[in-house]
């Protein structure tokens, strides 16, 4: 049965007081008081036995999870952390509840205006050794899913219900095999997750969180998650988005502007551009209302001329016109006539294009560094540049805990400015 702790009293025969040793200014103070965990234990309640012995209180291990544990408590053993954390706090989602009522608190704060989101992705160490891998040419022999360790057996459950061919063709970890095999620049690859945040600009709250690969696919499939589960959870839905190049892609232009109506304040990603000196699709100007390019010598480029075949993404010149163009060594050298491919989601990135022109997006490069701040926060003070759990599920829970503390810092920060030193030990 769920067990209770019984109030937390300065022990007579102790001489040591943390009270009077932890500064009135101390950040933990504050910490301490913003952290209620009473929806926590109503949640967990269904997933503990109503009799049997008392056992050690959830709400004690995850204050120590966050931040710490007073020094007369008794620590709970290592091997409870263990099945808790793989067993009922995994179930009952302990802690992502404990992430949106800590998020809650910043709202109800004023912490969080709701009118600009950055997001951006940061590559954690998996525990993985790198000799410990296969390549992708190899068979592996799993073994028997029952007698395999959880990681292996989460990675096999999610293979068989995403049936992805291309899987089969990556370098596998032997003992964390859903990590991916990168390579940092300079050093040798390892193994690795993806740690996403998606942020409110006011005063770089973390609104979400979301383990993923590391690739850009991933990353930018990872943003439209949180949004989606900001808006359904706290019905919050940005006015804009701010992001690197790497959510520059047509399809996340074309799911912010079409479909959420979010501006994005993200570098379009022109792969279209050229670099040997010939022109490029900029030099192209699109006549939306007649669906055609006019090119640099004045003439048009349609998606179909003569020919019966019509992609309605690939605009043609005329072959006539390109053959007697005194520009066309500029042009297409190498080819008959020039053509150009525009994407189903072009208009999207127009839109975008024309934000990267305005002051506004200047201002958004500048706030961008708020969630870059707080990802070097977590790697140089948290010191969460490695995992300690292995997994997609190890990976969410460390993510999601990081986090919390990491808006429980800010918070306490924030509210710290005002108002008297929180008592540690209630009287
Ligand atoms: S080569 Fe063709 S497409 Fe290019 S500028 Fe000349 S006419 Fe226009």
């Amino acid at each position: 049965m769920m067990g209770q702790q019984s109030g937390i009293q300065e022990q007579l025969l102790f001489c040591f007081s943390l009270e009077n040793h932890v500064p009135k200014d101390h950040l933990l103070r504050g910490i301490h008081r913003l952290l209620d965990l009473g929806d926590l234990r109503q949640q967990l309640f269904g997933f503990y036995s109503p009799m049997g012995r008392p056992s050690i209180d959830p709400e004690l291990m995850i204050r120590m999870l966050i931040c710490g544990l007073d020094l007369d408590d008794p620590v709970p053993d290592h091997s409870t952390f263990s099945k808790n954390r793989h067993g009922r706090f995994r179930e009952s989602q302990a802690f992502r509840l404990l992430f949106e009522t800590v998020l809650q608190r910043c709202m109800a704060e004023g912490l969080v205006k709701g009118e600009g989101f950055a997001t951006d992705a940061s590559i954690i160490k998996a525990d993985a050794q790198r000799q410990h891998r296969v390549e992708g040419s190899e068979t592996v022999d799993w073994g028997d899913p029952e007698q395999a360790s959880r990681p292996v057996r989460e990675y096999l459950t999610a293979l068989e219900e995403a049936n992805d061919p291309q899987e089969s063709a990556r370098t596998l970890s032997l003992t964390d095999p859903a990590a991916t095999w990168t390579a940092a620049p300079g050093g040798p690859a390892f193994f690795a997750y993806c740690t996403n945040y998606l942020i409110d600009l006011e005063a770089g709250i973390i609104l979400d969180v979301e383990a993923s690969t590391v690739n850009k696919a991933a990353e930018a499939k990872a943003t439209r998650t949180m949004i989606d589960r900001v808006e359904d959870k706290f019905d919050l839905k940005p006015e804009h988005l701010v992001g690197d190049t790497n959510y520059g892609t047509a399809t996340m232009f074309g799911w912010l502007v079409d479909e959420k109506d979010i501006e994005p304040h993200v570098p379009v990603f022109e792969k279209s551009e050229r670099t040997d000196g010939t022109f490029g699709r900029s030099d192209f100007t699109f006549d939306a209302e007649n669906n055609r390019y006019i090119c640099p010598a004045g003439k048009f480029l349609k998606t179909a001329w003569r020919s019966k075949k019509k992609n309605p993404y690939r605009y043609r010149a005329s072959l006539l016109d390109c053959q007697s163009c005194p520009l066309k060594s500029q042009c297409c050298p190498n080819m008959n006539h020039r053509q150009i491919d525009r994407s189903p989601h072009e208009s999207a990135r127009d839109v975008a294009r024309a934000i990267t022109k305005t002051d506004a997006y200047k201002q958004s490069r500048k706030e961008r560094k708020k969630v870059e701040m707080l990802f070097a926060h977590l790697k140089r003070i948290l010191r969460v540049d490695k995992l300690r759990l292995r997994g997609f599920s190890g990976a969410h829970d460390e993510f999601l805990l990081a986090a919390t503390a990491q808006n429980l810092r800010r918070m306490a920060k924030r509210l710290a400015i005002n108002g008297p030193a929180p008592q540690l030990i209630p009287a």
